[in-house]
């Protein structure tokens, strides 16, 4: 993407007039924060029911005493809400606290120290242990990798899921245990893994006999219009395909009730809960039943879980579009950067210059405007086009939003001239 049809002269000239605007609006000391995808209080506000839940009767339907220890699995009456959310029986769902990060965490540790269901070694004495990562992607799931030294694989992350043709080489390699996916709505670009690409992911001929896909559905309900994606059937496509322990489905509350005092949930085959649970059973005792049970409460069905996501669709539908707005406004006629309009989930993908990313960002932080680090949703932190930028439109007021976009295209089109005037 360049200035096709400009002479260095207008670009000099816009450079010169975006210029001036930077420094006005760096003037006005602006204090904004895009990095990170968090529920603004207006959002949290959905739940501020649970707050006085579940008072003075706190027995769940099974009539367990939820303050006291025990039950691993968590509350049956709160798993039978999220498993068809989660196209996984009941009895192979397993409820846990706050966060499917942690839950993410446990299932890598576990694997290097015990192996899966089906390893012949723990993963950790294999000589090299590698991950398959679609890139643009979720810098978390990168770290966490990275914490326990799994060499990352890049992979790009196209409209429908990932480039089937490049995981399929990959996964020759016997070192290659699994892959990561954000099936729907994913972080950052907001692509739907399709029926056909999730098919063609189970049925996959692998050299690691316990290969896994980490199907990380943080977004599975969280529509930012009237469609309603349905994630593919990761379980049964791979049970239909000879795979049944390939898939490890996570998700949340985090982004439904309150980002830190949610619940997780883990699904997978009857094999691999079965190990996840005997590993698990020696971390803690039980989950936080409390906080199951109002979320059981509050929720009540999937149709309530909707209705939720309905309230919370209110209020950010409106803020993705100013995102999208501003910038083809601001950006649309220069034909400089290209972003997504996810019809989900927490952010939206822009991608600028190759090679400007890293100055955008700097340029942006130092008016007053906080993003995500250049590189961020690439394994090791290294975008290799310098290219990617992530913005989170969640957490600020529109007007907050709105200034800080057009900050940003400010800084995208001055990072863009200088690049174009040093060439
Ligand atoms: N997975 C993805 C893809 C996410 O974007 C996020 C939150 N940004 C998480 C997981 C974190 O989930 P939790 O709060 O359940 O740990």
């Amino acid at each position: 993407m360049t200035f096709d049809t400009l002479s260095s002269d207008q670009i000099q000239a816009l450079l010169d007039e975006q210029t001036a605007a930077y420094e006005t609006l760096k003037a006005s000391g602006l204090k904004l924060d895009l990095t990170r995808g968090k529920p603004s209080p207006a959002q949290l506000d959905l739940s501020n029911e649970l707050l006085s839940m579940p008072g003075a009767d706190f027995a769940d339907a099974a009539g367990t005493d939820t303050r006291n220890y025990g039950g691993l699995t968590g509350l049956t009456e709160l798993r039978e809400i999220f498993a068809p959310i989660m196209q996984v029986p009941v009895e192979q769902v397993v409820a846990g606290d706050n966060a499917s990060l942690a839950m993410m965490h446990d299932n890598l540790v576990f694997a290097l120290f015990h192996g899966v269901a089906d390893s012949e070694q723990p993963w950790g004495v294999e000589e090299a242990v590698k991950f398959i990562c679609p890139v643009p992607g979720y810098d978390r799931h990168f770290a966490l990798l990275e914490e326990y030294g799994i060499e990352m694989l890049p992979v790009d992350l196209l409209d429908d899921g990932p480039d089937v043709a490049a995981v399929r080489e990959l996964v020759k390699d016997p070192a290659v245990k699994g892959m990561w996916l954000v099936p729907t709505y994913s972080n950052p670009t907001g692509a739907v893994v399709s029926e056909a690409v999730a098919a063609e992911l189970a049925a996959l001929e692998t050299a690691a006999p316990d290969f896994r896909i980490f199907w990380d559905n943080a977004y599975a309900v969280h529509h930012l219009t009237e469609q309603h994606t349905k994630t593919a059937d990761i379980l049964g496509l791979c049970s239909a395909s000879g795979h049944p322990n390939r898939p490890v489905i996570f998700a949340s509350t985090s982004k439904v009730t309150f980002a830190g005092s949610g619940v997780c949930f883990l699904g997978s085959s009857a094999d691999n809960i079965e190990w996840y649970l005997k590993h698990l059973a020696k971390r803690t005792i039980g989950p936080d039943k409390v906080n199951q049970l109002r979320h059981a409460r509050f929720l009540k069905s999937v149709d309530g879980v909707h209705a939720l996501m309905d309230g919370h669709r209110e209020i950010l539908a409106p803020k993705f579009q100013a995102v999208v707005d501003i910038l083809n406004a601001r950006l649309g006629e220069h034909g400089v950067a290209s972003w997504t309009e996810p019809k989900g989930g927490y952010f939206v993908s822009l991608d600028v210059v190759d090679g400007t990313a890293s100055r955008v960002i700097q340029l942006a932080r130092e008016a007053g405007v906080a993003m995500t680090p250049a590189g961020a949703a690439f394994p090791y932190g290294d975008d290799p086009r310098d290219r990617n930028i992530r913005i989170a439109p969640s957490y600020p007021s529109p007007e907050e939003l709105a200034a800080a976009i057009d900050v940003l295209a400010t800084c995208v089109l001055i990072a863009a001239c200088e690049q174009a005037l040093a060439q």
